[in-house]
């Protein structure tokens, strides 16, 4: 379980390997409220550390889901500005920030879905500028994941002890099982560090996904596209890891330059709704058909959001002997299954995936060819048979994944 000295542990090895918590430095961490003896021990171990300041945000989805159920939707769009302001603090004020996600999957699923994703739109247009800095790495963050009870019934739903099982299943995922965990980490990200350099040095222009599952997809590569890895430098020069666990190498696709039809490897869980069994097709870059065999109006919203998501933000590698696809459990938590398994985004792209993307200005980055969205949403198509290859500008080919793993 993670209580006691494993979530001490626990705490510090997203302290020090996530979001790097430096000497005098403010922290926030938001966290759910039943889960207040995470926020404890984060804020004990940020201490220690020599943090400034800890502020813990909480979170009641019980709470939400009832303002979901009560409120007007002109209501829900409306994003106070005190929450702006207070986000927009962090960044003043050099904060770094982990966010605890543990959402029950399906705690929405009785709310109109139409006013869980107008309050998510708005608060992403409300958070565009705070978000923009995120994900041009202006602050150091981390998400990570502690096991609630009612998520833990989902994955668990036939088990005794769920909270136990899933706890179990994260220590694992999380490294922390290891004689030590921090040693473990450092020695997982330079492996992640070595296959991104692999990939950068060879300047791929697309690379091509097959599956005995009907995926054939080419994703073209944005100009100076940068593969990375966990390890990410924020604008300070100071690193972080921005998720805990992590599995995946990234970069950013073309928006243009997507051709073929991917169909999804597991489902997608997006604000307390499932989609499943779904099939998209792009066409230069632009998505021309989906369909889903549960979800569809879902995955219809999504794609609808803006004109960012009908294209490609991510394309992220992943192979299936990672902890996290070893353990062959369905999170329905994104943090985890988007590791299990080789996977793309619909919306916006990081600036961090194209060379010096932080110091381009917007239409630089879409000259190179990266997206740009209210959106960024995750989802798998990574399958045991998947095979990844390489097609540089000469069309060389070199395979990078047979069978589903990596073999360089
Ligand atoms: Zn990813
Ligand atoms: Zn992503």
């Amino acid at each position: 379980m993670i209580t006691g000295k494993t979530l001490s542990d626990f705490a510090r090895l997203v302290l020090k390997i996530g979001v790097n918590l430096q000497n005098g430095q403010g922290l926030e961490v938001v966290c759910p409220v039943e889960k207040r003896e995470v926020a404890h021990a984060f804020t004990e171990q940020a201490y220690k550390m020599g943090a400034k300041i800890v502020n813990v945000r909480w979170n009641d989805e019980i709470v939400d889901k009832l303002t979901y159920s009560y409120a007007s939707i002109e209501t829900l769009k409306d994003v106070p500005k005190w929450f702006v302001d207070s986000k927009n603090y962090l960044v003043e004020k050099d904060f770094c920030y982990v966010a605890i996600s543990a959402e029950d999957p399906s705690v929405f699923s009785d709310v109109p879905a139409e006013k869980v994703s107008a309050r998510a739109i708005a608060k992403s247009k409300a958070l565009k500028k705070f978000s923009d800095i995120v994900m041009a790495n202006g602050i150091r963050w981390c998400v990570v994941s502690v096991p609630t009870e009612n998520w833990a019934k989902q994955v668990f739903p036939n088990s005794q002890t769920p909270v136990e099982d899933l706890s179990s299943a994260i220590e694992k995922c999380m490294r922390l099982d290891a004689q030590n965990p921090l040693q473990a980490w450092e020695e997982h990200v330079s492996t992640l560090q070595r296959r991104a350099e692999f990939l950068n040095y060879k300047r791929f222009s697309y690379v091509h996904f097959k599956n005995h599952s009907g995926t054939d997809l080419k994703v073209g590569l944005a100009d100076d596209h940068l593969w990375t890895s966990a390890r990410e430098k924020a604008k300070d020069g100071v690193s972080f890891v921005a998720n805990l666990p992590t599995e995946e190498i990234f970069t950013a696709p073309h928006k243009d330059r997507v051709d073929g039809t991917l169909k999804s490897a597991m489902p997608l869980c997006e604000n307390g709704n499932i989609i499943d069994g779904f099939s998209i097709t792009f066409k230069q870059g632009k998505i021309v058909k989906y369909s889903a065999e549960r979800g569809y109006d879902t995955l219809k919203r999504l794609i609808e959001t803006d004109a960012g998501t009908r294209r490609l933000g991510e394309v992220a590698l992943i192979g299936k002997n990672s902890p996290i696809a070893k353990s062959k459990i369905l999170f329905y938590n994104t943090l985890f299954d988007e590791n299990a398994s080789c996977h793309l985004a619909i919306g916006k792209g990081y600036p961090t995936t194209i060379i010096e993307g932080e110091k381009l200005s917007k239409q630089q980055l879409k000259d190179k060819g990266l997206n740009d969205s209210v959106e960024h949403i995750d989802f798998m198509i990574g399958t045991p048979d998947l095979t990844v290859t390489g097609i540089d500008k000469d069309g060389n080919e070199t395979p990078l994944f047979i069978d589903g793993e990596w073999v360089i």
